[in-house]
């Protein structure tokens, strides 16, 4: 059993929440038993989330996707409401970790997905050293595109789509997890041989075959389900709660 302020403040720290300007808050973000025993991981809280947390006999609830982000309506109505009054009325404490997860060195998103898919790490992009959310480095040895992208649809247990801008084999390769499409350019200046992220827009596709490199988009929410889940491990650990990783598929 943990006090919450404990493990808040523990969980706070290790993130460093307070190095990433964010598009929503980090942490607590809605308060309820004051003592955690039980944590339920997941990618989004959304309403089956809840749902299976609640049924799960869970007292916290710790995601990477949670809520209030800038720019959404603030009120609690509708959808939001309806999620919101759920986790109050059953008592449940909210926990949400976006890009302080991504970047993590050892728990984010990016390092997990990394170590899953056995990418060896040389460097960070957008961002510093230490918080960039990016990340670049090599495969151990050379693959063909259509190699990794069954590589990638093994370990992910989704098949990603996949961009051949050229027909090299690829050495050098930039991740970021989630929908980070956008940054294809970033991963083009740094000269790298593949980009990987979680989802595609029309123009990627346009970008990858003009810059010539191979484009993989292997799911927002496949690559972002290893941070929350190596996070909730090292909390089960740390304050001796019990914890479960609740997987709620999405093919996006
Ligand atoms: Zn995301």
């Amino acid at each position: 059993m943990a006090q919450l302020t404990e493990l808040l403040e523990y969980t706070n720290k290790l993130l460093e929440i307070d190095r990433y300007k964010d598009y929503a808050p980090n942490g607590l973000q809605v308060e309820g038993k004051a003592e955690v025993n039980s944590i339920v991981s997941g990618v989004t809280a959304s309403r089956a989330l809840i749902d299976a947390a609640i049924k799960a006999g869970a007292d916290t609830v710790l995601v990477h996707h949670g809520y209030f982000w800038k720019g959404e309506d603030p009120c609690l109505v509708g959808m939001k409401g309806q999620r919101v009054r759920s986790l109050i009325k059953a008592d449940l404490n909210l926990l949400g970790y976006h890009l302080p997860l991504d970047a993590h060195a050892e728990l984010g998103n990016n390092i997990q997905l990394a170590q899953l898919l056995g990418f060896e790490l040389e460097g960070r992009f957008l961002g510093d050293n230490e918080t960039g959310i990016g990340m670049h480095g090599s495969l151990s040895k050379p693959l063909s595109g259509e190699e990794l992208a069954a590589h990638i649809a093994a370990k992910l247990e989704r098949t990603p789509l996949h961009i051949a801008g050229n027909d090299k084999p690829i050495k050098r390769i930039a991740w970021c997890t989630g929908g980070a499409q956008g940054y294809i350019q970033q991963a083009v200046a740094l000269g790298v041989d593949a980009y990987i992220t979680g989802e595609a827009s029309e123009h990627t596709v346009h970008t990858a075959r003009e810059c010539g490199l191979h484009f993989f988009a292997a799911g927002h929410h496949a690559t972002e389900r290893y941070g929350v889940q190596a996070l909730g491990a090292h909390l089960a650990e740390k304050f001796g709660v019990s914890h479960q990783f609740i997987d709620i598929e999405n093919p996006v």
